[in-house]
């Protein structure tokens, strides 16, 4: 499988060319800001993303028109930007994820159960410590933890809604606090905190080398290939869904 790398000078681009290195996988084109994607497409079986949130429209504009499976890993993007992007993205094989470590798609499911359990009576914050260098604040992990969360009490509050539950009433699901830390060379940490009067759950994932991203990234570009037009995510990679 060749592989076009776009941000490869990079901290995740020189592990997805290291990780490549290990998985039989062949780096045909390694560019970066001021390089021209289109001029290598035609050499590439899929396109891996790990540059910058400016990049990724050009370049899916790109994939789209040239009919290229992408992987798109970068994250930062606005809500409303990412929306138009997961349109133009749906025109080709696209798995896109803000995080590619098997550990973390699980912290995606165990989090999905924990709130499905709790609920909003446990107030519930997601912390997250990157490096110092990291651009984006909060990270593309943190906002999908927050999406399952708020997912998964928007099901809670139908399901009270429709007395499935048992309990009568409405109820709001309460704030859910987001806090991003930032310092020295911490490749990424991720806690969904879960806290009621007299108990507390911590659900914590620690990355200490960001190998696991970039092999799940590889992974991914060798899934995708063989799929139809969509947008997938990690978890339809791993099979957890
Ligand atoms: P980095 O700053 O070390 O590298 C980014 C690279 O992209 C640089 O070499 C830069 O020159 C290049 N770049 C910038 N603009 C570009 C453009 N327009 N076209 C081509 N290249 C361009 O950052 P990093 O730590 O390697 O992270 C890259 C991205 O990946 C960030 O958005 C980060 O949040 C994300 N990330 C995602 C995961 C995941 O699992 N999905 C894991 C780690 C990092």
């Amino acid at each position: 499988m060749k592989i076009l790398l776009n941000g490869s000078k990079g901290r995740m681009g020189q592990a997805v060319a290291a990780a490549a290195a290990d998985m039989q996988a062949t780096i045909s084109a390694a560019i970066d800001a001021g390089d021209d994607a289109a001029t290598h497409l035609g050499a590439c079986d899929v396109i891996i993303d790990f540059s910058s949130h400016h990049a990724t429209g050009k370049l899916l504009e790109l994939a789209v028109t040239r009919r290229k499976p992408i992987v798109i890993g970068t994250t930062g993007h606005a809500a409303d930007e990412k929306a138009r992007l997961l349109a133009l993205a749906a025109q080709v094989p696209c798995v896109w994820a803000g995080n590619f470590s098997v550990g973390v798609n699980l912290l995606f499911a165990l989090t999905r159960r924990a709130t499905a359990v709790l609920g909003a009576d446990y107030d519930t914050e997601v912390i997250e410590m990157h490096h110092r260098f990291k651009k984006d604040a909060p990270s593309g992990t943190a906002a999908r933890l927050l999406e399952i969360i708020l997912e998964e009490r928007k099901l809670t509050a139908n399901a009270l809604k429709h007395g499935r539950s048992g309990i009568t009433g409405e109820r709001q699901p309460s704030e859910v606090g987001v806090h991003a830390l930032r310092g020295g060379d911490v490749v990424g940490d991720h806690t969904v905190l879960f806290a009621a009067l007299g108990e507390r759950l911590e659900l914590t994932h620690k990355a200490s080398d960001r190998g696991i991203f970039a092999r799940g990234a590889v992974r991914a570009a060798k899934w995708v290939v063989s799929q139809k037009p969509g947008v997938y995510d990690m978890q339809d990679v791993l099979g957890l869904k």
